[in-house]
């Protein structure tokens, strides 16, 4: 028997608020709009119980910017909520309205509208893997993608994302040059269309939609490598760890992933068993193809167990969809009462710090890394799988790894405090909340601390 589902509270101007946005494609198909309320929230036991349910009243479907002018001002006119959605593939409810309202799917607005060697201009719904596809015959790709990359859009990864297979060589969506531009609708009765370039772009990143919703981004590009997927088997795991990172340091090996994983893990990616011995922990790279005999010559006593391009065409699975948050996934298909935590490893004791969590923690936290540049130092992002017992021992075990340096952005936390290191939303931000969005109408709960104006008919 499915389920009951909370009925959202109704919002009063919404009727109102259809009026006005005219011709703006919409869903009401209540199934239709409780699914799309819905995001990845369910890896994590504590928000599945805290979000279950939660749902918009209505989609609304923006076909360009002029839709989301007109939508920005009904809804700010009306009081009605808006939650930003892209492609749903967040992992803390970012995209799931937690007070009602309409959801805006941005996936129509999905158009290139320029691109220059190093530099592309998109419509935020825009899927990242048709950008890299439609970039291709110009020999150039986006730097960073996460591994969500053919289901996500690059507004999604902007304003909910943080970093994944680019990053060994670029860092994070928050290192400077990585966000060109934001374009955003600000939510008032007559909304302002501004442009955020460079570091003021930095407004809208991971503020889970929270500060505008982004109609255009501009992005930086690399060379489109011809890419080849390789798994090395070792007998050890902290092997795989040392590997892993000479070759993230070898800065002549061109490459876009260096992920050393622990055995039992790779027991769950049932496609490639057949290139994942019985007990070995595994390094999974990408590598550009003329370097692939210099990487090689890093291996020791590592042994290659596949080789080959990637591959993104459909039906076909590449090595990164097993890497980043894509592991969890491929554990949580055999066992779903495991989940996971998101960490970053000081670079300064990178090893010892592996080695001692590694040695703490033993098969209650199976580990596997993402070496990644972090503000110019190598190191390593981790999102280590959890066999959760407890949300008290979900606690204990992010405590341990902060009083051994390890930063944790807690993925079982839906606001962007409380997700964040400082346990405060980035105060650039809140201050731009404060211009863009009076009335608080924006994805409202996620920034906590934001109060706003009480909205008042005008
Ligand atoms: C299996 C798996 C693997 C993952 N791997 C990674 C990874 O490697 N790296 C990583 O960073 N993340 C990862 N994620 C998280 C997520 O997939 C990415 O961050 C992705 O880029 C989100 O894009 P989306 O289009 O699905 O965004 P959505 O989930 O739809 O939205 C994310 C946030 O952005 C807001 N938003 C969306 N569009 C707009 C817009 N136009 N204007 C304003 N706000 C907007 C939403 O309100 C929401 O708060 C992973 C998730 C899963 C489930």
């Amino acid at each position: 028997m499915a389920a009951a589902v909370e009925k959202s509270a109704e919002t009063p101007g919404l009727p109102a608020f259809l009026a006005e946005i005219g011709d703006v494609p919409t869903i009401a198909d209540p199934q239709v709009v409780r699914r799309r309320s819905r995001d990845f929230f369910w890896y994590s036991p504590i928000l599945n119980a805290q979000l279950h349910g939660k749902a918009a009243e209505i989609i609304v479907m923006p076909r360009h910017e002029t839709d989301v002018i007109a939508i920005a001002r009904a809804a700010a006119r009306h009081g009605v909520p808006l939650t930003p959605r892209g492609g749903g593939t967040g992992n803390y409810g970012q995209a799931v309205p937690l007070k009602g309202g309409a959801l805006v799917d941005f996936t129509a607005m999905n158009h290139i509208l320029w691109n220059r060697p190093g530099v592309l201009r998109v419509q935020a719904g825009a899927k990242m893997g048709a950008i890299d596809e439609a970039l291709q015959p110009f020999g150039w790709e986006l730097r960073l993608h996460p591994s969500t990359k053919r289901t996500a859009t690059i507004g999604g990864f902007v304003a909910g994302g943080s970093s994944g297979i680019g990053s060994v060589a670029y860092g994070g969506l928050r290192d400077p040059g990585n966000i060109g531009a934001a374009r955003i609708v600000t939510i008032e009765r007559e909304p302002r269309v501004i442009e955020l370039r460079a570091d003021a772009a930095q407004k809208v990143n991971r503020a889970f939609g929270t500060t505008g919703l982004i109609t255009e981004l501009e992005m930086p590009l690399s060379p489109a490598w011809r890419w080849i997927d390789v798994i090395v088997a070792f007998d050890d795991f902290m092997a795989a760890v040392e590997t892993g990172r000479a070759i993230a340091m070898a800065d002549g090996i061109v490459k876009k992933l260096a992920t050393p994983i622990a055995w039992p893990i790779p027991a769950a990616f049932a496609d490639i068993k057949a290139h994942c011995p019985d007990r070995k922990s595994i390094l999974i790279a990408m590598i550009a193809e003329p370097f692939i005999e210099a990487f090689r010559a890093l291996l020791g006593q590592g042994v290659v167990t596949h080789e080959a391009p990637t591959d993104e065409s459909a039906g076909k699975v590449p090595l990164y969809e097993y890497c980043w948050n894509h592991t969890t996934l491929h554990m949580l298909k055999g066992d779903r009462s495991i989940t996971y935590l998101q960490c970053l490893f000081p670079h300064d004791r990178l090893i010892a710090t592996v080695e001692t969590m590694v040695a703490t923690f033993g098969d209650e936290v199976p580990h596997h890394l993402e070496f990644s540049r972090y503000a110019g130092h190598l190191t390593a992002s981790a999102l280590p799988i959890v066999r959760y017992k407890s949300p008290e021992r979900l606690n204990e075990i992010i405590a341990t790894y902060e009083a051994n340096g390890v930063f944790v952005a807690n993925p079982h936390v839906y606001t962007l405090e409380d997700g964040s290191r400082y346990r405060r939303a980035d105060a650039d931000q809140f201050g731009f909340k404060t211009e863009v969005d009076p009335y608080g109408l924006l994805n409202p709960g996620k920034m906590k601390s934001y109060i706003g104006k009480p909205w008042k008919p005008a």
